[in-house]
């Protein structure tokens, strides 16, 4: 029998995205026999929203130059065409609906694990796709694995080195704890790397770099300049939290 296609959502603010998320998808998917990986940037992402935000259009394009020339990667447009604050249960139903033979896995750090209880019908997110959670500088595993509590504790398991996974692992709710030998970067210190005029080499592709030198983006005034005064902004984005 052959087995299911093996899909990722890398879902995240991309602003921009960097090295550490590159380096982090490659070593997921390899671990975890993926046959493709979508990185999602969020339209609005729910916890995250800050006043200078880099436009959403503008993440989704440093994040398809990123990609450029992996087959197996896309940076997919589906949290900008829906609008609105990105919910990642919305996305997960959406890619289960143009996927429905295909297993799911939500990458995530864990950092970003560590607030799963906030998301919107976070027990249903866990029950309808698989979860890798993965080593973020700052961040332990082993934190973000107690955040469910015991009801979840059946789902949750650690993968060891060389360990084979099966694939009937996979069916949901289950979440995947993966160390990996993460990188100590994180789009706020390019932000403020690129606000000081200060070289991105080695940690964002070259291309990205390129597109936030010529859009000036993370410039302190290039959100006023899109008519963002930051208080303005703010109480914008205040409504999604
Ligand atoms: P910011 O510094 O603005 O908070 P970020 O660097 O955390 O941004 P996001 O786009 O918010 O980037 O991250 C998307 C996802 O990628 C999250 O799940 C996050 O935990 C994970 N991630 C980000 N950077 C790394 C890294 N260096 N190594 C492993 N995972 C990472």
């Amino acid at each position: 029998m052959t087995r299911s296609e093996r899909i990722g959502l890398f879902g995240g603010t991309f602003d921009p995205i960097h090295n550490g998320h590159l380096r982090a998808a490659r070593l997921v998917q390899r671990r975890f026999g993926l046959d493709r990986v979508f990185f999602i940037p969020a339209a609005i992402p729910p916890h995250k929203a800050r006043p200078d935000m880099a436009p959403a259009r503008d993440r989704l394009r440093m994040t398809a130059l990123a990609l450029a020339g992996r087959d197996s990667w896309t940076a997919s447009p589906v949290e900008l065409r829906a609008g609105g604050p990105s919910y990642s249960i919305r996305t997960i139903e959406t890619m289960r609906r143009r996927f429905p033979r295909a297993r799911l896995f939500f990458i995530v750090g864990a950092d970003a694990f560590l607030e799963i209880r906030t998301w919107r019908e976070w027990e249903r997110v866990l029950r309808r796709c698989a979860f890798i959670v993965m080593t973020r500088p700052g961040s332990r595993l082993g934190a973000a694995a107690s955040v469910l509590g015991p009801a979840w504790k059946n789902a949750l398991r650690r993968v060891a080195p060389g360990e084979r996974l099966p694939d009937g692992a996979f069916e949901p709710p289950a979440v995947f704890f993966l160390p990996i030998d993460a990188r100590p970067v994180s789009s706020t210190e390019i932000r403020a790397r690129a606000r000081q005029g200060l070289s991105l080499a080695g940690l964002v592709p070259r291309a990205v770099a390129d597109h936030i030198r010529t859009k000036r983006l993370y410039r302190e005034r290039s959100a006023l300049r899109r008519g963002l005064s930051p208080a303005h902004a703010a109480r914008r984005f205040e409504k999604y939290r």
